[in-house]
């Protein structure tokens, strides 16, 4: 009986979470759920935004559904980002995110293609530091000897941001890829780093990806070898900047992406126009026996609370859940086929509310 650990965190995760739960539910009438907290909130109540007694629940239960977190863009004491702290604590180092033409919503038809994104280190790493500052005096107050204060202040120079790229991690992303790729009968990978400029970091990932599906060491070979197609899967590498223009101009030539952690971040939410937007981009933060499924859109301050937020991208990651975790692929095409029925028939829904009976409906 598959357990999931429900998270709906903050804004519109609190809207989108339990929607996708009940859709889940509708297919997988023996779900068990535990609900734990996590998030900007839960760090005001709690002092952490991931608390260990989250954590655990998500170990226990193997799966997990996270709906978003607010983070704030300045630096506050204490304060880590609840997602990034749990990709890490829980090793979930693949984020997959699929991207595919949905009726009504997709600015075309015939897309179809999955990222690959690694999730643990790169620029992402969490190295961020000061390393040049000056230290001033500012004078503040009034005149007159009793109310001048004087106060510290501090004008950064230089900071530092670690981008972290291990052959352990590189490796175990395209060992993740491939397994993607043999399940879903994918043949074409596009390689995406920066490895001309990068050529030290970049290069490591992308030598340990071609050795990982070219199954040649990266040692016993000479480069031309190394380079040559493998037998069961057609290889190619772009640029990211290309990769960038590639999927504005020509997203068709995609199949599937495996690429470092910001790259990744970035050309997934762009590739999302593709399939209809944020509101219906789903992902999943996958490890070795442990996943967490998750919209790609954050928690929307700017709707939440209205009812309007689009449940579909919580939805189909909770597909993404049936489908990659618990193997129950029958459950995950029934999810994705009541979704692109309801945007069929009724493209013009526009509350949370609306747009969930519709797909609870065709189920
Ligand atoms: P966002 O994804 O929250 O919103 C971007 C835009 O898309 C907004 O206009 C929003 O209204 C719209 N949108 C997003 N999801 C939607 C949905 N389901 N239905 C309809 N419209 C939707 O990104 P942001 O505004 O840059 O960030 C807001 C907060 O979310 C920030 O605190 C940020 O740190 C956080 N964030 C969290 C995650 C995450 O939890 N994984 C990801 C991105 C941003
Ligand atoms: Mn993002």
């Amino acid at each position: 009986m598959p357990k999931l650990c429900v998270m709906p965190g903050d804004g519109i995760g609190q809207e989108v979470i339990p929607a996708a739960v009940a859709v889940l539910q509708a297919v997988i009438p023996d779900l068990e759920t535990v609900e734990a907290e996590a998030g900007w909130a839960c760090f005001l109540k709690n002092g952490a935004s991931m608390p260990e007694s989250t954590l655990a629940t998500i170990r226990d239960c193997g799966a997990g559904l996270f709906g978003a977190v607010s983070s704030p863009s300045h630096k506050v004491e204490g304060y880590r980002s609840a997602i990034i702290t749990m990709r890490q604590a829980l090793n979930l180092y693949a984020n997959v995110r699929p991207v595919q033409s949905w009726p009504h919503v997709s600015p075309r038809p015939g897309i179809d293609m999955i990222i690959v994104r690694e999730n643990t280190e790169g620029l992402y790493s969490g190295r961020e530091r000061i390393v040049d500052s000056e230290q001033f005096t500012v004078n503040s107050g009034q005149s007159g000897e009793s109310s001048i204060q004087n106060r510290q202040s501090e004008i950064v120079l230089t900071a530092v941001a670690e981008r972290v790229i291990t052959r352990k991690a590189s490796l175990r992303i395209a060992e993740k890829t491939k397994q993607i790729m043999t399940s879903q009968g994918r043949e074409k990978l596009t390689i995406v780093h920066k490895a001309n400029v990068l050529p030290i970091t970049d290069g490591l990932f992308r030598d340990c990806v071609k050795e990982v599906f070219q199954e040649i060491s990266a040692t016993s070979a000479p480069t031309s070898a190394r380079l040559s197609t493998s037998l069961r899967f057609k290889i190619d590498e772009l640029l990211v900047d290309v990769a960038a223009l590639k999927m504005l101009e020509d997203p068709e030539r995609f199949d599937v992406i495996v690429t470092t952690n910001l790259f990744g971040d970035i050309l997934s939410d762009a590739a999302s126009y593709w399939g209809g937007g944020l509101g219906l981009a789903p992902s999943l933060n996958w490890g070795d026996g442990i996943a967490v499924a998750e919209p790609v859109h954050g928690s929307a301050p700017d709707i939440a609370g209205q009812g309007i937020a689009n449940p579909i991208a919580a939805i189909l990651s909770a597909a993404m859940l049936a489908r990659y975790v618990w193997d129950l692929e029958e459950a995950a095409i029934r999810m994705e086929t009541a979704v692109a029925h309801t945007l069929t028939h009724h493209p013009n829904l526009n509350t949370t509310q609306a747009i969930t009976s519709a797909i609870l409906n065709e189920i």
